[in-house]
Parts: structure tokens; C-alpha cells; sequence
């Protein structure tokens, strides 16, 4: 589905992969390889890998990686068709699309997104020029917006008539409702969607406009906020506003703040805090939270998360394990929203999302606020109400280091805390879900950290992908014990093993890509015979497991021996060649009788 194969084939050969990423970091030849900082995170020397030749990049320190369309689709955040599409754009490739309906579709969007930007404008101009939009302008200037702030947010008003956008716009009804701009009025002409409002135009992480949040003007009509209904384009409980305005300082700090109002994004971002984004009449989604961790892991929630209590505890904590996310709260002052409070006092704006704290933290902190922890009664209370959130979370490990710290705060003996805290019986709904690349990222760092693929496994794929003429031949699955190492081993001795790559799970992938970055150090048939030596020392020690007696033990004695003599011979420079070969022989031969057998 998608894009003609021809076509992405010719775009996957043909983009020039350090060219690109020059455009976004400086890059240096070392070796085969360029090298740079990595776009993807911050450091300070560089441990971003190109393999030019090959089109893959690998980071040493983020552990990113992939081709050319990875690089587009999460530098510039965008689907797998739209990065192509980039590619293809940026080298003068026309893509045919396979499926005739799919090239309809994107030429639908493609039509609304043209009329959702005109519409942009044009409320825009009206805001700056319009001369029924004298009313708007002052409303404006008194909430402190300046034309800086109008141009930079691209504010716009809609003017209080029934059809001034329809008419400017002279399109179909049909076209004009599609986008969410308009509907048949009563006479038959279409009617405008927003009207006398101030307009807040909601792009895509791209730019591209996709809707609208209309304000209402202090004397007009109610509801305070508007917003366009769904669309082909436009879906609130996906769309986060100002994020294409954002994303850049969210990538550079992994953080992003999130606001409940279009004003509150403006309002951080005059504060300087350029890495707000908000989302449009909805409560925060698990597609909003999926969106967000895609540029930041660390989510500072600035608005007043404590009031929706459990329900938005449970949501969250899913989401840190789920996402890998990490959710804070800033503590904005009651009655207070960033917006406003940007405007009164920007350095307490400033200080809220600085000193930000996490979730279970934060309303912990709100109780003993609230308790009169110099009074017995008060401290039983505030260590009842303060058990029952630490027993909301799903983690032990973080229970247990929060019912201490709180245990002492409110001067109560641990263990009489820890009963108030016991956790209830797990909700079978909660049970994790596993996803792809789950074992990347979803552990928690309180268990055991994901295993390491032994070096001399690591190193003999990195021989097999750079010389596989030399090592292929030499090279046997038994070589390796690792189950990453083994998934990549099946996939570099296929044909054609490179466009194949996308089957493979993340981990593989990513382990590729690197080896593809890294220079082969040392003799590659030595590294085949440290393989080797590994792999007799585990048959060795499987041997000794295996055997009962003294007799089955004689009985193997003749090969344990012979192998024994093969690595010894392996150790020299002289003998090794033959030794590695003879191994791989007599390994070949228990392959097959332990097939047939
Ligand atoms: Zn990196």
C-alpha cells in the first residue's frame, strides 16, 4: 500500500544520507565514516555514526539508528510515506502510488489543507486590517498581546458576519464543511463555522494547518472556546497545539510542557518558555501522550492535575510505563493558568515548570500542604490520605521509597505507614500490553537491566556484515548464544538481507545499524576463532552438566580432546586458519546428524 516499490527502492539508493544529515549537524569523515553530534540528543563530543556507503546511521550515545527514511521521519517527526515523500521531493523523484484511491486521498487532504491555510490568512489579515476588527484589536492589546505576539502565533479574527469566509473563500459547501470551516445555512448558501471570534490556527507537528480554536470576544457568544470539528484532518484527541512552533526546544531540552489553552502556549512562550504545547478542548489522550514522547520524555504537566485525582493518577502512571514517559506537575498557584500567570508575573511561570515535580510527588506535597501536621489528628490524617496515593501507584519500589520520606514527614512509625499502603489486587485490565521493542524500553530501571550481547558475538557480526566473503563461509548459528545476535545472525546470511531489515525487531535493527557504523578491528578470521573458543567453552561446560556417569564421560573424551588441540592451534597466527576451519567442519557435521537425528 502506499508508495510504488520502484519508486521507494529509487528513493532508498538514491538519497544521500550524510548529505542530509549535514543539514542538521556538521559531520566529519573519520575513517569510512562520518561522525557528528547527534541530532538526537544532547551531548557535547560527538557520537553520531554515517555510514555513508551503506545509508545507515548509528548513535553511540541514544542508540538511534536506521536509513535515510528514519533519519526524515523522526527528525522531522513525520509518517513513513511522508518522509519518502520528503526524500522524493528533495531529489526531483515523482512517486506513483500503488493504490489509485490512496492518491485521491492525499489529494483530498491536500485540498483541504489548501483551504484550511487561505482560511488561516485570511483571518489573519482581517485580525491586522479588517475594519470590523477594531473591537478584536483592543480586546488584544488589553490581555497584553502585542502585533509581535499576532504575527509570530498568527492570530486572526473571524468577523462577526454570517458568511465572510464562505465568500471569500467561493468554494462548494461540501469543500468548505469537509474542512470544518462552514455548513448549509438556512437559505441554501453556506454559513461560516466561526463568527466574531478571535481565531487560534492549529497546525500538525509540520506546520500544516488543521483546524482552528475560535475565542469568543468578552461580549459575544458562548461557548469561551470553539474548536473545529472532526475532520479527515483534524482530530482533538490527536492534535497537540504548537507543536510545530515547539518542537525543536523540546527535542534540545527533552521536555514539554503541557497546557490546557491556546493563550497558555503563547503566554509560556513569551515567558521563554518555547517548548509549550496545549491540547485543543480535550483532556490529555493516550495518542496525545504517544505524540509527545516522540520528541520528549519528560512531560511537565502545567495545569491543574490534581483536581481530576485517581482517574488522572491511573491514566498517568500507564502512560510512564506504557510510553516510557516521565510526568511531572508544575505548581501552578491556585485559580491561577500559565497564561495569566505569564502576563502577571512571568519569573513565578518560570519557577513552576523549573521546580516541577513528579506526579505522585506533587500530590503528596498538596496534602501535607493542607495538614496540620502539629496536631496528632492532623498527622493520622495526612498519613491516611497520603497511603492512599502512594498505594494508587503501580510500582513497589517507588511505594516504598515514597511511604518512607512521607512516613517521616508526617512523623508517623514506618511500619504503621506501610499498612496503610498495602496495594490492592491488580485490575486484570491493567496487565501491560507488549509491544514491539518492549524490551528496549519498557523495562523500568528497578529491574534487571536488558542482557548485553557478549562482545565476541557482537564482534563476529561486525566482521560478517563488513567481510562477509571472508567470514559467511566460517560463520555458524551455533556460533552465537545471544537471541538478539542470533535474530541478527539469520538476518545478515539472507540475500538481500538489507531491505529486509524492517522485519527484524527494533533491537536487531538498531544492533545492525551500528555494526554498519563501526570499523572492523582485527583479523576476521581471528574473530571467528574467538567465536569459536567461546562456543567449545559453553560445550564443554553443557558436557559436563549432561553426562551422569564416568562411562558416557569416556566416551566423549576423544572429541573433547581433539577440540582441545583445534584451540590451541587457533591461538597462532601459523595454525589458526586451518584449526578455524576444521571446527567449522565438525560443527557442520553435528548440524546435520542432529538434524536427521
Ligand atoms: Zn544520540
Amino acid at each position: 500500500m502506499g508508495i510504488h516499490d520502484e519508486d521507494l527502492q529509487r528513493v532508498k539508493v538514491e538519497s544521500d544520507l550524510a548529505g542530509i544529515v549535514s543539514q542538521y549537524v556538521a559531520l566529519r569523515k573519520v575513517g569510512q565514516r562520518f561522525s557528528g553530534l547527534c541530532p538526537f540528543h544532547n551531548e557535547k563530543t560527538p557520537s553520531f555514526s554515517v555510514n555513508a556507503e551503506e545509508g545507515f546511521f548509528y548513535c553511540f550515545g541514544c542508540q538511534k539508528s536506521g536509513d535515510a527514511i528514519t533519519f526524515v521521519r523522526e527528525i522531522e517527526h513525520l509518517d513513513f510515506v511522508g518522509a519518502v515523500e520528503w526524500l522524493a521531493n528533495r531529489m526531483g523523484i515523482s512517486l506513483r502510488y500503488t493504490d489509485a484511491s490512496d492518491g485521491t486521498a492525499r489529494k483530498e487532504r491536500q485540498e483541504l489543507s489548501e483551504l484550511l491555510e487561505k482560511a488561516a490568512e485570511f483571518y489573519h489579515q482581517t485580525l491586522r486590517t479588517g475594519k470590523g476588527a477594531g473591537k478584536a484589536r483592543s480586546y488584544l492589546r488589553s490581555r497584553g498581546f502585542d502585533s509581535e505576539t499576532v504575527e509570530q502565533f498568527r492570530i486572526g479574527y473571524a468577523p462577526d458576519q454570517w458568511d465572510a469566509l464562505a465568500s471569500h473563500l467561493n468554494v462548494p459547501t461540501e469543500k468548505l464543511e469537509a474542512a470544518g470551516l462552514g455548513r448549509p445555512g438556512p437559505r441554501g448558501g453556506p454559513i461560516d463555522f466561526f463568527r466574531d471570534r478571535v481565531m487560534f490556527p492549529v497546525a500538525d507537528a509540520n506546520g500544516v494547518v488543521v483546524g482552528f480554536g475560535g475565542r469568543m470576544m468578552p461580549d459575544g457568544q458562548q461557548p469561551k472556546y470553539k474548536n473545529t470539528a472532526k475532520t479527515r484532518l483534524y482530530d482533538k484527541s490527536k492534535v497537540l497545539y504548537g507543536l510545530h512552533w515547539a518542537k525543536k526546544q523540546i527535542v534540545a531540552e527533552d521536555e514539554i510542557i503541557v497546557c490546557e489553552g491556546y493563550t497558555d502556549v503563547i503566554g509560556c512562550f513569551r515567558a521563554g518558555l518555547d517548548r509549550a504545547v496545549a491540547t485543543c478542548g480535550t483532556a490529555l489522550t493516550d495518542d496525545h501522550v504517544k505524540t509527545m514522547v516522540r520528541f520528549a520524555k519528560r512531560i511537565v504537566i502545567a495545569f491543574d492535575a490534581d483536581g481530576a485525582g485517581k482517574a488522572a493518577a491511573d491514566r498517568f502512571y500507564e502512560w510512564e510505563d506504557r510510553h516510557n514517559a516521565e510526568v511531572f506537575v508544575a505548581a501552578i498557584p491556585d485559580g491561577a493558568d500559565p497564561g495569566q500567570l505569564a502576563e502577571e508575573n512571568p519569573e513565578a511561570l518560570q519557577e513552576a515548570i523549573r521546580s516541577a515535580e513528579p506526579f505522585l510527588s506533587y500530590r503528596i506535597n498538596r496534602v501535607l500542604d493542607r495538614s496540620d501536621l502539629n496536631r496528632a489528628e492532623g498527622r493520622a490524617r495526612a498519613a491516611a490520605d497520603t497511603g492512599a496515593i502512594i498505594a494508587e501507584h503501580p510500582n513497589e519500589v517507588v511505594r516504598d521509597q515514597y511511604l518512607v520520606e512521607t512516613a517521616q514527614k508526617v512523623r508517623v512509625d514506618i511500619e504503621q505507614m506501610r499498612r496503610l499502603i498495602v496495594k490492592p489486587a491488580p485490575t486484570p485490565n491493567r496487565a501491560p500490553v507488549p509491544q514491539r521493542g518492549d524490551q528496549e524500553h519498557d523495562e523500568p530501571s528497578q529491574t534487571a537491566p536488558p542482557r548485553e550481547t557478549p562482545q565476541v558475538e557482537v564482534n563476529l557480526l561486525r566482521a560478517l556484515v563488513h567481510d562477509p566473503a571472508i567470514v559467511k563461509p566460517l560463520a555458524l548459528q551455533a556460533m552465537f548464544a545471544d537471541p538478539v545476535a542470533i535474530e541478527a545472525f539469520q538476518l545478515v546470511t539472507t540475500d538481500g538481507w538489507r531491505d529486509r531489515m524492517g522485519d527484524c525487531s527494533e533491537t536487531v535493527t538498531a544492533l545492525i545499524a551500528r555494526l554498519l557504523v563501526e570499523e572492523v578491528t582485527g583479523d576476521p578470521v581471528e574473530l571467528v576463532s574467538r567465536a569459536l573458543d567461546a562456543l567449545i567453552g559453553r560445550w564443554n561446560t553443557e558436557l559436563r552438566y549432561d553426562v551422569n556417569d564416568i562411562e558416557q564421560l569416556r566416551q566423549h573424551q576423544p572429541i573433547v580432546q581433539w577440540l582441545a588441540q583445534r584451540q590451541e592451534e587457533m591461538h597462532s597466527d601459523e595454525t589458526r586458519s586451518a584449526a578455524v576451519e576444521a571446527v567449522v567442519d565438525w560443527l557442520r557435521n553435528q548440524e546435520t546428524t542432529d538434524q536427521s537425528s
